[in-house]
């Protein structure tokens, strides 16, 4: 689903109805009701808060069902392989690939980036072969691929963004050339919000040859996502920003390139034999799978995925749309804040500044008021460069925040400006 520019839509706070039971669904979350977090959590865009359903789904796996999987003769170990091979099939659906084999398991996003560029860069990387990443990308998708290129002499080309935070098509197409081996893009930002065309970037990668990897970090827990059908060849997301636990995550790759890309870990579980004179690997998906994995994670992220798809992503990216387009359109109405990241497609982040202030300084005020925001550079420094300041404060909206959130969110930045005025 394209989510629609918020700065188009009218402010609707009176007359809106949002697509699920946004108050039910809120009370699955714990958390929420603990009044020490204060009166609005606006930073899931960093990492999200866990329904009951995720946190009895962990509890479950270690309370009932839990020993190391993958090497056990024993009913426990079995149910436990049984139960980490469905989480693997739930991740298959829900990102639409075509084989489960083709679904790795990861800490999260970061570890998915890291693989891929050791990895395929060991096989397919070399000495002037370029790759390319672009000004929105997170650190994760920029600092690996800088690694790789210092390794094998390769060259990293940066596509630039306007000032609106769209990605300048025409000079991706001037970046690509028969050197370019990578293409590496995410699939919403996480400083701007912006979403990159991202099916039209793959096309174009493809028509020159190229590979690419799409950082799903911030796309998955709002984007219907479909690798087979954006084309991708690499998708990474983390858990903990889908609803799930923190250090764990899948990797997808296509099966025929995964299939000619070397381990990139050694270690158990990633073999077929092993000599002192030569290991041969274990098929897909193991032999990227070495030492005991996350196992409870696996449960808690399929837990996670089962709800949000319950729940319907296009039913999420709608409710989090509105919220974004009332939040921007109010504080738009504010003089002296500006907004960074105004692309015509959005997931639902609202960067800003107030007038002679620090995002720190903000950032802390809020939270006096109760209202939890990020504030700084967003592991993405070059985004920052690029309209030279020092960071934003940044407000992220998820399936469970409300219009009252909104309206706290006004509130601190009114006490802000009272503050420093
Ligand atoms: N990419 C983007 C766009 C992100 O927002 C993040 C997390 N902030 C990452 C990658 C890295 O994810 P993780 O820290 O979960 O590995």
């Amino acid at each position: 689903m394209n989510l629609v520019a918020p700065n188009l839509v009218a402010p609707i706070t009176r007359q809106y109805t949002p697509p699920y039971d946004v108050e039910a669904f809120r009370r699955d979350f714990p958390i929420l009701a603990t009044p020490v977090h204060g009166r609005a959590f606006l930073d899931s865009a960093a990492s999200a808060q866990k329904p009951v359903q995720v946190i009895d789904a962990v509890r479950r796996c270690y309370e009932a069902e839990y020993a190391n999987i993958h090497r056990g003769v024993y009913e426990l170990s079995a149910l436990a392989t049984r139960n980490f091979e469905a989480a693997r099939e739930t991740v298959r659906g829900f990102i639409n690939a075509a084989h489960s084999s083709e679904i790795i398991f990861v800490r999260g996003g970061t570890e998915g980036v890291n693989l891929v560029a050791a990895s395929y860069g060991a096989k397919f990387v070399g000495e002037g072969d370029e790759i390319i990443v672009t000004y929105l990308e997170h650190h994760s998708n920029i600092v690996p691929w800088q690694l790789l290129a210092e390794r094998v002499g390769a060259k990293l080309r940066v596509v630039p963004i306007d000032d609106r935070g769209d990605l300048i098509m025409e000079e991706y197409e001037k970046l690509l050339n028969p050197r370019t081996k990578m293409v590496a893009v995410t699939h919403a930002s996480n400083a701007l919000g912006t979403i990159p065309p991202v099916k039209q970037i793959i096309d174009m990668a493809h028509a020159h040859g190229a590979h690419v990897l799409v950082d799903g970090a911030q796309g998955a827990a709002h984007l219907k996502v479909d690798v087979q059908a954006m084309d991708c060849d690499f998708y990474v997301f983390s858990g903990h920003k889908v609803y799930g636990p923190s250090g764990m995550g899948a990797l997808y790759g296509k099966k025929a390139l995964l299939e000619v890309m070397p381990p990139w870990q050694g270690g158990g579980d990633m073999i077929e034999s092993v000599t002192f004179e030569k290991t041969t690997y274990a098929p897909l998906p193991n032999k990227f799978e070495a030492g005991t994995p996350h196992i409870s994670g696996a449960s808690g992220m399929a837990a996670a995925i089962d709800y949000v798809t319950k729940i319907g992503l296009d039913n999420i990216a709608a409710h989090e749309t509105a919220l974004l387009a009332e939040a921007t359109a109010r504080v738009k109405e504010i003089p002296g804040v500006r907004i960074f990241g105004e692309a015509r497609h959005k997931a639902a982040i609202l960067s800003f500044l107030i007038d002679g202030t620090h995002p720190h300084d903000v950032g802390t005020i809020f939270d006096h008021e109760g209202v939890a925001v990020r504030a700084g550079h967003h592991c993405a420094q070059p985004v920052m460069d690029r309209f030279e300041i020092p960071g934003t404060v940044r407000a992220s909206f998820a399936l469970y925040n409300t219009m009252s959130d909104v309206d706290a969110l006004i509130d601190a930045i009114g006490k802000v400006k009272e503050i420093f005025n």
